[in-house]
């Protein structure tokens, strides 16, 4: 039985990552230190091979045993909370991928980082391809997240080049689905909350700013192929169905048939103005593509979220 690490594995992505590779026949290791995670995403794991650690991997970080893959995706990922958290965002990209990389390496195991499409920053390449380098403002409030990222990706490459770890890069675009927290910042959760309680949606800027909207498990079945390759450079993985932010307020009132009203607010600085992956290389490399919509995304994610809310409630 193969054993995975999953740092952040009590987040929204790592929770769901653990349930995969539990189903996969995993042995499943998730250390997360609650920062932005919540017991509640993994309080349904039943099996006998999760085991939990409360645990800051900027810290000292032993394993005890055999170990075959590292997913280190533990990080703030949402802007409110890296804007809330900087210097522990630069520490966890910095010192935990160290670490994280560090654990990789005396196991002999697969790493797998979850870098961003935040590296290519307010993007001036449409849509955005691996080898775009990116046009980010290191000094603004969104450059303790994107160089973190970015310099996540350095040690990785230099792990690999110089250590010889077997790595991969994945640059997630924006995923979405259940547990993701209703008041996390993100666009989607937010919209969500907002339409469901028949409140205004809060659209910020003129809502022209496109993003790509990925199903997490059309990302997490990304993150094992990826993993399984012998592709060490970054790979995209995402949605390339482009919405300007207002089509997708629109798009959730119609599919919670919410009849709140849209208001517009002040658009936070260095907002990207545009973002869509160049998913040429995972299709090649990886076979993979999304299969899930956006619709079908948004409705599975509102039926799963009240079902655990009532699962919850009866529990
Ligand atoms: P999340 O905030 O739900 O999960 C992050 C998890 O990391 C949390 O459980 C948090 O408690 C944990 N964590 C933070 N610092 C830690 C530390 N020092 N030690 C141990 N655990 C720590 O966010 P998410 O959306 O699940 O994102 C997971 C990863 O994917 C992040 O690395 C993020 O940058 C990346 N990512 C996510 C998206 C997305 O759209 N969801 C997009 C791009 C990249
Ligand atoms: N956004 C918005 N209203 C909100 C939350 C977000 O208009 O209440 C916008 C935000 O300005 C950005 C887009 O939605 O242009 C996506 O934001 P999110 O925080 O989800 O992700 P990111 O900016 O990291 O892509």
């Amino acid at each position: 039985m193969p054993t995975s690490v999953v740092t952040g594995g009590a987040g929204f992505l790592g929770s769901h990552l653990c349930d995969r590779l539990l189903a996969e026949g995993h042995r499943v290791i998730c250390l997360d230190n609650l920062d932005t995670g919540t017991l509640e995403n993994i309080e349904h794991i039943r099996s006998p091979e999760f085991d939990f650690q409360q645990h800051d991997v900027t810290g000292y970080l032993e394993v005890p045993g055999a170990v075959d893959f590292v997913f280190h995706l533990a990080s703030p990922a949402s802007p409110i909370d890296y804007l809330r958290l900087p210097l522990h965002t630069l520490k966890v990209g910095s010192y935990g991928t160290h670490n994280a990389l560090g654990l990789a390496k005396a196991k002999r195991a697969r790493f797998l980082l979850a870098s961003t499409s935040e590296v290519y920053g307010d993007p001036k390449e449409h849509p955005q391809s691996e080898d775009y380098w990116g046009h980010v403002n290191p000094i603004g409030p969104r450059g303790v997240y994107d160089e973190a990222k970015r310099y996540a990706e350095a040690l990785t490459m230099a792990y690999h080049r110089q250590q010889g770890v077997d790595t991969h890069i994945v640059r997630i675009f924006n995923t979405y689905g259940p547990r993701m927290r209703p008041h996390d910042g993100r666009a989607i959760p937010t919209f969500l909350r907002q339409a469901m309680e028949n409140k205004p949606l809060t659209v910020f800027g003129d809502g022209s700013q496109t993003r790509s909207f990925c199903f997490v498990s059309d990302l997490i079945e990304g993150f094992l192929r990826l993993i399984g390759s012998d592709y060490h450079l970054p790979v995209n993985i995402g949605n390339p169905g482009e919405y300007t932010i207002l089509q997708l307020a629109e798009e959730i009132l119609r599919v919670t048939g919410s009849t709140s009203e849209i208001v517009y607010e002040a658009l936070p600085q260095d907002d990207p103005t545009v973002r869509q992956p160049d998913i040429t290389l995972a299709r090649s490399l990886l076979g993979w593509e999304p299969t899930v919509g956006l619709e079908e995304g948004l409705r599975s994610t509102l039926d799963m979220d009240a079902d655990r809310e009532t699962a919850h409630t009866a529990s």
